[in-house]
């Protein structure tokens, strides 16, 4: 799992400051907090209580790491083409805590976004055989020596320009609260016009994953592996609609 994190490659890593370290290390020390409770299943108040306090402590800690290296974020409320990447790589107790919020949603709200999973859901696994196809053909073969076939697969996905089921007509994120890391990770430093599909594989793409440390990641996908229900499935929208689909 902790791969997803890693820098997209092609900038200089951020530099992390003291200020920032030392945020770090209190993420750290929830994340071990949350691990050696053993909490019996991750919707426990406790288990979400603390996964949020080091969630907002990892936005302090995205914000002071631009700032020390004179960066500039891009990012804002309602700045949204981004979401119509498809959520990959979230943690099982996150799409736990979605589903169970959706839950509590009106019934209209809860409706419309499981139709949305359902579409995106939809629309990749079409998408699939398309792309390994493509990627069968001589004219391809570069590509894929370069670049993993899911990637492209989910570079593919975001062409379509599906908006994320939890985007809401304001391009707002309904769940911006309980959203997965995988999602606050995603940043852009510079210009915003390298955001959208058409642009989002230009060379100098200024979008960025910042990245926890070895120890956090590790003991995040300790937590992802034991709450794990649906193995092998780290989508966003698939995993939201298995957990709707259970009862209470
Ligand atoms: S990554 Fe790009 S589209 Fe997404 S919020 Fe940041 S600037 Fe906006
Ligand atoms: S969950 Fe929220 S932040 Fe993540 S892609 Fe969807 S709308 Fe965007």
């Amino acid at each position: 799992m902790s791969e997803k994190y890693m820098d997209s490659g092609t900038r200089p890593l951020l530099s992390i400051p003291p200020e920032a370290k030392k945020i770090h290390d209190s993420i750290t020390t929830i994340l071990r907090q949350i691990r050696d409770a053993g909490y019996p299943d991750c919707t426990n108040d406790e288990f979400r209580k603390l996964y949020s306090q080091a969630m907002a402590l990892y936005a302090d800690y995205q914000r002071i790491c631009v700032e020390a290296s004179g960066e500039i974020l891009s990012c804002g409320p309602g700045c949204w083409i981004c979401c119509c990447h498809y959520a990959e790589d979230v943690y099982s107790f996150e799409a736990e805590i979605i589903a169970r919020h959706v839950k509590r949603l009106p019934v209209r709200t809860r409706a419309l976004i499981e139709k949305s999973c359902e579409k995106a859901v939809y629309a990749l696994e079409n998408l699939r055989p398309i792309v390994s196809q493509k990627l069968q053909l001589e004219e391809y073969r570069s590509i894929t020596a370069e670049t993993d076939a899911a990637d492209i697969l989910l570079s593919s996905y975001y062409q379509l320009k599906n908006r994320c089921p939890f985007l809401d007509e304001k391009n707002l994120c309904l769940i911006y609260a309980i959203r997965p890391l995988t999602c606050r990770a995603y940043i852009n430093l510079g210009d915003p016009s390298v955001c959208p599909p058409e642009m989002i594989n230009e060379s100098d793409a200024s979008t960025y994953i910042l990245d926890l440390d070895d120890e956090a990641n590790e003991m995040l996908d300790e937590l992802h592996y034991r709450y794990e229900r649906y193995p092998g499935d780290t989508s966003l929208c698939s995993l939201v609609l298995k957990y709707l689909s259970e009862d209470g």
